[in-house]
Formats: structure tokens, C-alpha cells, sequence
């Protein structure tokens, strides 16, 4: 894989990072995954919006302009020739040559780094199987709105769920569902209604679950923003999962029990064919 690091394309593993550099020591870093369909980049102005505001929280300066940044990444897919996966860019705030807790003084280069991954997004068995799903406690931080690399918690998550027999997990709050490991969390009521939590800052903002809100309201498909307990979840008619290279997966058991009939459910069926064909016209 040819990779990008600050101002360079060069050879993945010709790629060196200080090991001072905060992304690695403090998790001082910021990250985006933008899908790429037909070698072009999805929904990629979500997810560039969502960067800037990152950085904004934590008073990080992205070295380049969104629009500097998009042609990286267009850059990048045409060296990879990559037709269908992501563009994975994170930007941390570099590195001062050694281990100090406070920022580095103005002026520290921040380090920008990006690279592609090759996976089916479209054809994918997950969306047509589905997934299972255990429900673990959400020990995350309380800045989940700010798309940082800490992610040792949903890796944790992951690890616990596959030695379970489960694909991932419903993280929970106070007996409520916050988002899934690295995806937002959806429920279809007995009445066909999608519920999923609102925005605050216990959940990523998802690009993906916007998009939906806004693909459901041109469908007429009923919708609350809403927190929902795991009891609603076990009783849910339907559930799902959505994020930039998932799309939606159905979520067909939780902790064990059946959700509905345990197959992939009409309404996410529908809701995935209304996502996926306008994904195919953005990306036509
Ligand atoms: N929630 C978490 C914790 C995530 O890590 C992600 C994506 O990686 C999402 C939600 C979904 O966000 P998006 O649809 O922008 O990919």
C-alpha cells in the first residue's frame, strides 16, 4: 500500500512515526473512516465537517483545508487504486521529543497520516445474514461525541463479544443502550417505528445515522430520537447497526435471544436497499 504522511506518499512500511508522537503515548489524536464506493469517496463531507469539530474540542489545528484534505484522500484511492473500502486519516498532535503530559507549545507539527482498506461494503454476508450482539456496560469516556483514537474500550468490547460466540456489542448506560463498539445502535418498534438515541455527547454523532434519519423522513418511515432500554431492545421487532462501512448490518440475536424472528427484518432490509441505492448514485 502506498500511504500518505504529512505532505508525503511513500510505502507503508517506509512510514516511521516518532515514538514520542502523543497519538501513540496519550491517544492525542483525532480520526475519520470515509467509505469509498466506485473509487469515489461517500458521504465524505459528513466526516470532514465532523474532524474539524473534533479538533475544535481539543484545540487541535488541521495543517491542511478540507479541501486539501479530500484531495489526499482522492490522491490516495487513485495510488491504491482502490474501488470499494475506506480511507482511514487520523491527526494527532505530535510529538515535542518527549513525554510531557501538557500540550506542546504553538507551532509543534501535528502528524497527518492517512491510508485505504480494501473490503466489500456492498456485498457484504453480515448485511444479508446479520449479526449477534451481547450487551456490556459502556466504560467509555464521557466525551463519546469527539472521534478520538482512545478506543481500547470497543476494543475490549469486540474481544468480549467474539469470545461469547458474538459478532459485537450494545454498550449500556444506566440500563439504556448508547451506541454499539463502533456503530450507532437502531430498534423498529411493534408500530415500524426506528429508534434510535439522540445526539449528545454519550454517542458518536454518526455521518451514516444522519443520513438515515434524513433517507427515513423522505419515506415516510417513522422515526424517534430517543434513548431505548436493552429490555425494549430484547423486545424490538427488528434492530440494526449503521456506520460509514457498514451501512447497516441487522442485528438478529441479542445476548442470546432472538430479536423477532431472528432473520434480517423488512424494515432494515428496506431502509439498507434505500441507503445503498443512493449511496450507488453518489458514487455513480
Ligand atoms: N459510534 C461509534 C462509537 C463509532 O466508532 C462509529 C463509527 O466508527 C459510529 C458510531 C458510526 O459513525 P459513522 O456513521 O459516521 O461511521
Amino acid at each position: 500500500r502506498i500511504v500518505y504522511l504529512n505532505g508525503e506518499y511513500v510505502p507503508e512500511q517506509d512510514a516511521r512515526v516518532s515514538i514520542f508522537d502523543r497519538g501513540f503515548l496519550f491517544s492525542d489524536a483525532v480520526y475519520e473512516v470515509t467509505a469509498v464506493l466506485n473509487g469515489k469517496l461517500l458521504e465524505n463531507d459528513g466526516h470532514i465537517g465532523r474532524l474539524v469539530r473534533s479538533c475544535r474540542e481539543l484545540q487541535l489545528t488541521l495543517p491542511v483545508t478540507p479541501g486539501e484534505l479530500e484531495a489526499i484522500q482522492r490522491e490516495l484511492i487513485a495510488r491504491n487504486q482502490l474501488r470499494e473500502g475506506a480511507v482511514y486519516l487520523q491527526l494527532s498532535r505530535g510529538s515535542t521529543g518527549d513525554r510531557e503530559f501538557d500540550f506542546p507549545p504553538a507551532g509543534t507539527a501535528p502528524t497527518l497520516t492517512l491510508f485505504t482498506q480494501a473490503r466489500p461494503v456492498i456485498d457484504n454476508a453480515r448485511a444479508i445474514k446479520g449479526i449477534r450482539v451481547i450487551t456490556l456496560e459502556d466504560i467509555r469516556w464521557r466525551r463519546r461525541d469527539i472521534k478520538t483514537v482512545g478506543l481500547l474500550a470497543p476494543c475490549l468490547a469486540k474481544e468480549y463479544a467474539h469470545a461469547r460466540g458474538a459478532d459485537d456489542a450494545f454498550l449500556v448506560e444506566d440500563g439504556m443502550v448508547t451506541e454499539g463498539s463502533a456503530c450507532n445502535a437502531w430498534i423498529v418498534t411493534e408500530s415500524g417505528t426506528l429508534v434510535t438515541r439522540p445526539l449528545s455527547n454519550d454517542i458518536l454523532h454518526g455521518i451514516t445515522r444522519r443520513s438515515l434519519l434524513e433517507l427515513a423522513k423522505t419515506h415516510n418511515i417513522p422515526f424517534e430520537e430517543r434513548a431505548f432500554s436493552v429490555e425494549e431492545a430484547y423486545n424490538a421487532r427488528e434492530a440494526f447497526i449503521s456506520s460509514a462501512t457498514t451501512f447497516i448490518w441487522p442485528v438478529v440475536n441479542i445476548d442470546g435471544r432472538a430479536v423477532g424472528d431472528g432473520e434480517p427484518g423488512p424494515v432494515t432490509r428496506a431502509l439498507r436497499a434505500i441507503y445503498v441505492e443512493m449511496a450507488l448514485r453518489a458514487t455513480a
